[in-house]
């Protein structure tokens, strides 16, 4: 086990210096472009796949970085790029990480190279969970999965909303209900293939941020999936709802409901450094623009209305930094989160990046309000912050069950 640490050691200063010279040499120049284009930037993703940025290679090493600091680290400046780009690099990272967790070996070495396709060639993967009525209350899902057994194949009816990627993507990771009777449990997670027969994408949204990154319904209309789909495989699965089963007599036969999964507690410190990453870009241009921007004679940081704003703004964004980290290094070294401490992050760190945008905009004052100026789009891309991944309501809820030593799921 890594003592947590503070510290980025030389490896990873190194690494941030470099993503950081990413964001600021490729994704930041190009961030307002396809913000108004409302499209994903492909030739961005590319460039990104040629450095090495957009591989698994590279997110498996943060992921599996002992210290825990190399996603969120990973995260922090790629957002600080750009929100909206830097998610439609990342989003593939979602759904390889479903395969990850849930995968057998041979669906991992299989798919997720796919997902990612090559640099001259480059795909991204969508992640598809959230329904129309299925959002935060993730157990009213309905897309069913039903076996085939003469051709070992699972049929998949439903429709999914919100995937980022969805409908553009080569490889599809779908949740599906396998067993409605019960609830969150019986839920399983299918590769669908590229160019598979009855899926395809509806209405795409258009959104009030981060609108560099594709965002679109997914219609399954029976669509057909191997056997060697279901990952984990169907062995695995059989033995898992049985337990279920088990476990619902035993409860006499309560449908379980999972309003808040606690199960994304070790990624959500990963959503709270993207929000770390966009507080700390409109915070930097806040400050250097109250030291330019003169008013009555002297620079607008000399005055206490505004300097204190700042001093509120950064004190803030370190402070969400450290929950990140603490969480993260927690998460890699398999400490329990005993306080739900991976929903405190991802709850403060959003809810940081909102607060700390709006600031941003009111320092820059007109300027702030335009875009010709970046903090504008921080402020709309940090909305999706407290929304995503579960919504600030849903982190709150998690913290205070926890606490209360009460079931989440
Ligand atoms: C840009 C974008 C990208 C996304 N990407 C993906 C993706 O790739 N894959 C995917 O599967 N999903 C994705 N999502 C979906 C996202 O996770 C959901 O939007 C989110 O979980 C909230 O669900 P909902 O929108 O249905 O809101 P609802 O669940 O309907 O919530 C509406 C409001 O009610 C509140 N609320 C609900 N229940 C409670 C409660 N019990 N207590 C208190 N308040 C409550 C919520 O906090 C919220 O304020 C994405 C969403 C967006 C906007």
């Amino acid at each position: 086990m890594a003592e947590f640490t503070m510290e980025l050691n030389d490896e990873q200063k190194e690494v941030r210096d470099w993503l950081h010279g990413f964001a600021a040499d490729v994704i930041r120049p190009a961030a307002a472009e396809w913000d108004e284009r409302e499209e994903t930037p492909w030739p961005v993703i590319q460039e990104a796949a040629k450095v090495g940025i957009y591989s698994l290679d590279f997110y498996a090493q943060q992921y599996f970085d002992p210290t825990g600091l190399g996603i969120p680290m990973a995260m922090e400046e790629l957002f600080w790029g750009d929100a909206g780009i830097a998610l439609s690099i990342v989003g593939t990272g979602l759904a390889a990480v479903g395969v990850l967790a849930n995968g057998t070996e041979e669906q991992i070495g299989t798919w997720i190279p796919q997902m990612y396709g090559d640099q001259n060639d480059v795909k991204v993967a969508a992640f598809c969970s959230s329904e129309p009525d299925a959002g935060s209350d993730v157990a009213s899902m309905r897309t069913r999965a039903v076996y085939d057994e003469a051709k070992d194949e699972w049929v998949i009816n439903g429709t999914k909303t919100w995937a980022t990627n969805g409908g553009i993507a080569g490889v599809h990771v779908v949740v599906a209900v396998v067993d409605p009777e019960l609830g969150s449990k019986g839920h399983a997670s299918f590769i669908v293939p590229p160019g598979t027969a009855g899926l395809s994408q509806g209405q795409k949204f258009k959104k009030h941020g981060i609108r560099a990154s594709h965002t679109a319904e997914v219609v399954l209309d029976n669509v057909r999936v191997p056997g060697s789909c279901l990952l984990g495989g169907k062995e695995k699965l059989d033995a898992r709802l049985a337990r279920a089963r088990e476990k619902a007599k035993a409860t006499g036969g309560e449908r379980m409901k999972n309003a808040a999964m606690a199960t994304f507690e070790a990624s959500r410190p990963a959503v709270g450094a993207m929000a770390v990453g966009t507080a700390r870009a409109a915070y930097e241009v806040a400050l250097d623009y109250a030291r330019t921007r003169e008013q009555f004679g002297r620079p607008i940081i000399d005055n206490q209305g505004v300097a204190f704003q700042l001093a509120d703004m950064r004190t803030q964004i370190d402070a969400a930094r450290l929950l990140v980290w603490r969480a993260s290094w927690m998460a890699v070294n398999g400490k329990p989160f005993t306080a739900a401490e991976g929903s405190m992050s991802k709850l403060f760190a959003s809810e940081t990046a909102k607060k700390v945008t709006a600031q941003a905009v009111q320092i820059l004052g007109g300027n702030g309000y335009t875009r010709d100026y970046p903090v504008e789009r921080m402020h709309r891309d940090s909305a999706i912050y407290t929304i995503f991944e579960g919504t600030s309501e849903i982190q709150r809820l998690v913290i205070a069950r926890t606490l209360a030593g009460m079931p989440i799921r």
